[in-house]
């Protein structure tokens, strides 16, 4: 181990006291009271005010004399497990509120990191920092970081690692590779592109072999992870990657037993890619993922907006998952996922936030509200997507992506002590009719007062403990002045190259892939 630090001790018992209890199985209109004792890192029991009472006491006693033991007061408050933000990008933390009416490929050439190249080692930090920070302020607990790193060496990673041990926040992180380079618009731009725009377009690929050895190097170096931290694997998308990329990612996942996540049919410009060029399995990016054996129960596909009926029939034979981000769906005018056809086949569904320039906000809160209603685009009548399907997808749904199944995602004896109090004086919750849908359609993310991550106590009462938010602004300002000139260098260049990708994201809308993601 080289600059991580293995540096949170095992806390000690902590007890929630009085809380109104989120069982996803019980009452979820009028959760009834529940003590939770967390013991180290495991939830140890969750019981009525009146069992226990002896053991409850003493544990007040230790907690009145010593830090060996902690209790919250949690009365008129909620407890619901943490959330795990299942798509997710920190490499564009700083862009948060720089971008918006861009469709996906012109917002991909402001966005992606190689377009900026080497950052700061404060940057790297606060940036990674601050997406933190926004999650466990809004409750979430888990987060998947698919992270492309410039320059992809050990220093870049380290930092970024290092940054996520300090704050406690709980990341399944991947490195994010890719060996095939262009914007998945470029087959379809006009024969007169510019050549300096072209070449923006164009990127630089890289070698699968040498993708691949750099991640299992990580994986030997940093082995074991500091607590909370563990690998992922992520080819950025079949369609950026050949297929020695794909069966090599496959292969670490299955010595490694890493769960796989990787962005599939986000567009429609991804999909008539793939009619294109995947010929031998009719055109389709599902059929080609299976054939490699990349289809499996520990693959999560990001966005999934242009699955048709079929391929989701496949997703859910082979026990794939797919990780649900209707608000960067939205804000990049890639279309609307057909999610209740993919939740009627049984594919486990997960929710994400994605890139802070493509949704602006980490916030599960959104993204919950979100699935609920946009079913209604395509369909009248009742969705059978409820409030409580999306706090399952937010919790057990991510989880289940994780490959933590049984450990993250509810409030249960024996599961990791990830659990988030709220505030139920909240005017989201007055009148208090019920827990869930108020959870989901009227919380905006004020009313998480406590976050606990492995058992512990990471925010208090709005208070973060493990890093000094006030040090984390200045820093921000001082590394804003280099990323805001870089960042207008990069819009600037790009000025040249926007008028032909919109012209092919235009002629896409009449090109035929089979199926439509648009409404009307
Ligand atoms: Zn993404």
């Amino acid at each position: 181990m080289t600059t991580l630090e293995h540096s949170i001790a095992a806390p000690r018992s902590l007890l929630i006291r009085g809380a109104r209890v989120y069982d996803h199985d019980g009452d979820i209109d009028d959760p009834p009271q529940r003590d939770v004792l967390i013991e180290g890192t495991q939830i140890a029991s969750v019981t009525a005010p009146d069992e226990d009472v002896q053991l409850k006491e003493s544990i007040a006693r230790r907690a009145a004399a010593s830090p060996e033991a902690d209790v919250i007061d949690a009365r008129g408050k909620l407890v619901i497990p943490g959330f795990v933000n299942a798509h997710y990008h920190s490499y564009d933390v700083l862009a948060k509120g720089l971008l918006e009416d861009m469709p996906f490929d012109v917002w991909a050439l402001h966005s992606q990191p190689a377009y900026f190249g080497r950052r700061s080692k404060a940057e790297l930090r606060a940036r990674t920092l601050l997406g933190a920070l926004e999650c466990l302020r809004n409750g979430i607990t888990t987060l998947q970081d698919m992270n492309s790193l410039v320059p992809q060496d050990e220093e870049t990673l380290d930092i970024i690692l290092a940054a996520y041990a300090e704050i406690g926040i709980r990341v399944v992180f991947s490195i994010a590779v890719r060996d095939v380079a262009a914007l998945d618009i470029a087959p379809f731009l006009p024969a007169d592109v510019p050549e300096s725009a072209m070449a923006l377009i164009r990127g630089a690929p890289k070698n699968a072999r040498e993708e691949i050895d750099f991640i299992e190097r990580q994986i030997r170096r940093l082995a074991p992870l500091p607590p909370r931290l563990s690998w992922g694997l992520s080819p950025s998308g079949p369609q950026r990657s050949s297929r020695a990329l794909l069966e090599g990612i496959s292969d670490l996942a299955r010595r490694h037993k890493l769960p796989v996540f990787t962005h599939v049919y986000e567009t429609k410009a991804q999909t008539a890619k793939a009619r294109a060029i995947y010929g031998e399995h009719g055109g389709s990016m599902i059929r080609h993922m299976a054939d490699i054996g990349l289809l499996t129960r520990g693959t999560t596909i990001a966005h999934g907006v242009w699955l048709t009926q079929e391929e989701i029939a496949l997703l859910a034979e082979h026990g794939g998952g797919i990780a649900h981000n209707p608000i960067s769906n939205l804000k990049l005018k890639s279309g609307v996922a057909p999610m209740r056809a993919v939740m009627q086949a049984g594919v486990n569904v997960a929710l994400g936030c994605d890139n802070c320039s493509c949704g602006d906000c980490q916030s599960m809160f959104q993204a919950m509200k979100m699935f609920c209603l946009l079913a209604a685009v395509t369909d009248p009548n009742p969705t059978g997507v409820r409030a409580a399907d999306a706090i399952r997808a937010a919790t057990l749904g991510g989880a289940h992506a994780m490959d933590r199944d049984g450990e993250l995602g509810a409030i249960r004896r024996g599961m990791k002590a990830d659990v988030v109090v709220i505030d139920l004086d909240d005017v989201a919750y007055q009148p208090l009719n019920s827990v869930a849908r108020q959870l989901v359609f009227s919380e905006t993310g004020r009313g998480v007062e406590t976050t606990i991550v492995d058992g512990r106590v990471v925010m208090r009462e709005r208070r973060i403990t493990t890093i000094d938010e006030a040090a984390l602004r200045s820093e921000l300002a001082s590394v804003m002045r280099t990323y805001r000139r870089d960042f207008a260098r990069i819009a600037e260049a790009n000025r040249l190259a926007i008028p032909y990708l919109l012209t092919a994201n235009d002629q896409l809308k009449a090109h035929d892939v089979g199926l439509n993601r648009f409404v009307g």
